[in-house]
């Protein structure tokens, strides 16, 4: 295999050390937009393994001592890093993702800004002082590190993901072994080189990469490792929750899938509704939790926002990320490109329309169109699967009711959104959605300072905002006489 050199060699990051392929099995890593291998992944050992959670059991102690103020510039420093590297680590994400570089240096930016405010947060921990019952008596209520951390993120959003998870637990005092997606591995070791570079001691993250069942038994199994923390499907999901109650009921955060529903009501302003919704759905290529998937559109709006998100979505330029007229690139993998056809064929199959896209783009890498599908029955399974790609499917309503039972019909509850002039009818909806998180006339439902996760199937826990901190914190109370 040729090496691409605008990406580089990878290596593992074990106790602050670069280590090299050397005689470790290797996997290749694809360019999405070309089908072609780029580089060489070294696979870490057992050894290896053991070494990362060893490291990230040893250095425990001593981050956890040092103040949080102190940690709090090592991981500013290394958002400035960020900053700095933006343009050759969005190049990076573009190369092993497919994702168009301006999405991916806003992915590198907003990783930035995660560290930043996580750091910052990881000052005010703060614990509280409860009036005691007793004359004489202290109640201290305190909150500590819950150690080291095992930590496994995807292929979509190969930075910010991590960037999320490394930046909360480090901040509050905790150490990590992170098994990224061996799909996108460079962006993972980038954020671990500008902790490094920003004087992060050595040992406190470890970045390892294998075969997924194998290095996540093995690690979560570890004794050292206290704290699963896990985004990606609803199956591995509950693969990882197992292990972590059979490893001695270590604590978990699962992010797992969505399905998205958008309900349009009668008085939304339309133009609005399709501009926003379709900036969210072709996003990355719809390979996002957050996606806007299920759109249920008030009957006497149906037709006029399918025609609008149509030719919105027919307007997007497919093409190799690295292009700056790119408006959507490839998908990440074959598996993807794979489904879509399915769900397509399925859908209309059971009677759905196809309005555009609907088939894969020239015949180099994993191109699909922006697809829009009308009129989709309930039973389509592209009603009922995550379809993690570029793909919207609708339906109609006629009553509030309907359209809610409609979102809420899933055993999933991540992101939702709903469009309305009515705030009345907002504040309903908002109560009504079984989701972990409602986006009412706009898409913002992700920022450092706001928490992320989701309800039923789609997990539990939360990133961002305090409480994502949480996540990483134990609770302690101290009655002292
Ligand atoms: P998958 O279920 O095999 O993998 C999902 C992720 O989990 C990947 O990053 C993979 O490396 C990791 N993984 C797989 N097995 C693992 C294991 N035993 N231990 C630790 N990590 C493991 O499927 P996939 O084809 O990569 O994606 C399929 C579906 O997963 C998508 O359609 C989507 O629904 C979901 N997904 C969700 C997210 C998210 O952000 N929530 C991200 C990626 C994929």
């Amino acid at each position: 295999m040729t090496e691409d050199p605008r990406y580089g060699t990878l290596r593992l990051f074990i106790d602050g050390h670069w280590l090299d392929a050397g005689t470790r099995v290797t996997e290749d890593v694809i360019n999405p937009a070309s089908g072609e291998a780029i580089a060489a992944l070294p696979h870490a050992s057992r050894d290896d393994i053991d070494a990362a959670a060893r490291a990230a059991d040893r250095t425990f102690k001593p981050w956890k001592a040092l103040p949080a103020y102190d940690r709090a510039k090592i991981i500013r420093k290394a958002a400035d890093l960020l900053r700095e590297r933006v343009e050759p680590i969005a190049r990076l994400v573009v190369l092993e993702q497919g994702k168009p570089i301006l999405e991916a240096r806003q992915e590198v930016l907003a990783a930035a800004d995660i560290f930043d405010w996580t750091a910052d947060e990881g000052r005010r921990t703060y614990g509280r002082i409860v009036p005691s019952r007793m004359p004489g008596a202290r109640w201290l209520v305190t909150k500590e590190p819950v150690g080291p951390v095992a930590a496994f993120t995807p292929w979509n959003i190969p930075i910010v993901i991590p960037a999320r998870k490394i930046s909360a637990a480090l901040a509050v005092g905790c150490t990590m072994v992170i098994k990224p997606s061996e799909e996108t591995p460079a962006s993972v070791l980038e954020l671990a080189r500008a902790l490094d570079d920003a004087g992060l001691p050595k040992g406190v993250l470890n970045v390892v990469y294998g075969v997924p069942a194998e290095v996540s038994e093995h690690l979560i199994a570890h004794p050292a490792i206290r704290k699963i923390t896990f985004t990606g499907s609803i199956s591995v999901g509950q693969e990882l929750a197992k292990l972590a109650a059979q490893a001695g009921v270590k604590r978990a955060t699962m992010e797992l899938g969505g399905h998205a529903p958008v309900l349009v009501f009668e008085d939304a302003d339309l133009d609005h509704a399709v501009r926003s919704m379709v900036a969210a759905k072709y996003r990355n290529a719809g390979q996002v939790c957050v996606s806007p998937t299920r759109f249920y559109i008030h009957e006497s709006l149906h037709d006029r926002f399918v025609e609008g998100f149509a030719s919105a979505a027919k307007a997007i330029k497919l093409g190799d990320g690295l292009d700056a007229a790119t408006g959507m690139g490839p998908l990440a993998n074959p598996r993807r490109t794979a489904a879509m056809e399915r769900l397509v064929v399925d859908a209309v199959d059971r009677g759905a329309k196809l309005v555009t896209g609907g088939e894969r783009s020239g015949n180099r890498g994993y191109f699909f169109q922006p697809t829009v599908l009308a009129n989709v029955p309930t039973e389509a399974r592209a009603m009922n699967e995550e379809p993690f790609g570029p793909m919207a499917i609708t339906s109609s309503f006629s009553s509030f009711d309907e359209a809610i039972e409609q979102a809420n019909r899933l055993p999933f509850g991540l992101a939702s959104y709903a469009f309305t002039t009515s705030g009345k009818t907002a504040g309903m909806v908002a109560d009504a959605l079984e989701a972990g998180m409602v986006g009412l006339n706009n898409n913002f439902i992700n920022m450092p300072e706001t928490p992320f996760g989701g309800v039923k199937q789609s997990g539990y826990g939360s990133e961002g905002g305090t409480e994502g901190m949480d996540a990483y914190l134990t609770t302690k109370f101290v009655s002292q006489t």
